[in-house]
């Protein structure tokens, strides 16, 4: 992980992708001058903190491993300042923005990019299990605030689960979503986060690297499917269990659940309390359970 600041100005690489021929989107005065070119006054209701750090831009691209043979999915594409480098870089992109005029900006401005879909959408209507069905492996985005937990954790729940994720989140979810077992961060968000996936803080994001600059810091979270020697058996009644017992997550597991011989044969001790609980013995104890 890196320092928590933007990287050093360097130029966009050769070939690195241009909003308009005149309009380099990694800075701040040309994105202003964009939005003011297009009558736009950003959201803060709608996370609309634009990505304008070069480097940023470049680490969340390294960390997505892309090549052609991939299908991404982008969720708020904003002005397209990720998009575009993922259209040149991945077969398909998929990228839901719900603002109206941010959109119509999208669909002038890539209307050359035969594989990239739009969707002018609220991220949380669309199917987002039907499109990862639909072959979408990889999701690399700067994740609106308001909406970016609900949508990562639908992400993570899909049976045809993405198998890489890059985000960047507020960093105090990033700390939620790699939290351990034993810290104050470590809850439902890291347990549903690590089931399926290894999940670490891949760089702090200073608010600098965004116009309008947010309140919070962000950070970039990797998370890489992994497949653990169990899974849940019912999924849905996994995920009951860990929201309902970290409710109460300083009470003990044996007054959180009744059946104390379930707890005590899969080696866990009634007195352990939800936070301390690692994401495999959720499992375990959901599995006995069922
Ligand atoms: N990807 C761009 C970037 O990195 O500069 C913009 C990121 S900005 C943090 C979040 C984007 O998500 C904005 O474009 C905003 O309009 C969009 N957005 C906010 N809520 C949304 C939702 N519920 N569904 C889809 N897009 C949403």
């Amino acid at each position: 992980m890196g320092r928590n600041a933007c990287g050093p100005k360097k130029p966009m690489e050769a070939g690195a992708f241009l909003i308009f021929p005149a309009v380099n989107p990694t800075r701040s005065s040309e994105v202003r001058a964009l939005l003011e070119h297009l009558d736009f006054k950003p959201s803060r209701v709608l996370g609309q903190n634009f990505l304008v750090d070069a480097n940023i831009l470049r680490i969340m691209l390294d960390a997505a491993e892309l090549s052609r043979t991939d299908a991404v999915l982008e969720i708020g594409p904003g002005l397209g300042v990720l998009t575009g480098p993922l259209a040149e870089r991945a077969g398909r992109v998929v990228a839901i923005e719900k603002d109206d005029v941010l959109y119509e900006h999208l669909r002038t401005t890539f209307s050359d990019a035969p594989n990239l879909a739009l969707i002018h959408s609220d991220a949380l209507d669309v199917d987002l299990a039907g499109l990862l069905e639909n072959g979408i492996n990889k999701v690399v985005a700067n994740l609106p605030y308001s909406v970016g937990t609900r949508v990562f954790v639908e992400l993570c729940h899909a049976p045809a689960r993405p198998e890489r994720m890059i985000v960047t989140v507020q960093r105090e979810v990033a700390d939620r979503m790699i939290a351990k077992p034993g810290t104050k961060d470590y809850g439902v968000l890291s347990v549903f986060a690590q089931t399926d996936y290894a999940a670490s803080l891949h760089k702090a994001v200073a608010r600098t690297c965004f116009w309008p600059a947010p309140q919070i810091e962000s950070a970039i979270v990797l998370l890489v499917k992994q497949r653990r020697a169990i899974a849940p058996k019912d999924p849905p009644a996994y995920r009951a269990l860990v929201k309902r017992c970290f409710e109460q997550r300083r009470k003990q597991l044996g007054s959180l659940i009744r059946d104390h011989a379930a707890i005590v044969a899969i080696g866990a001790d009634p007195k352990q309390r939800p936070e301390t609980v690692p994401v495999g013995t959720w499992i375990e104890l959901a599995n006995k359970l069922a």
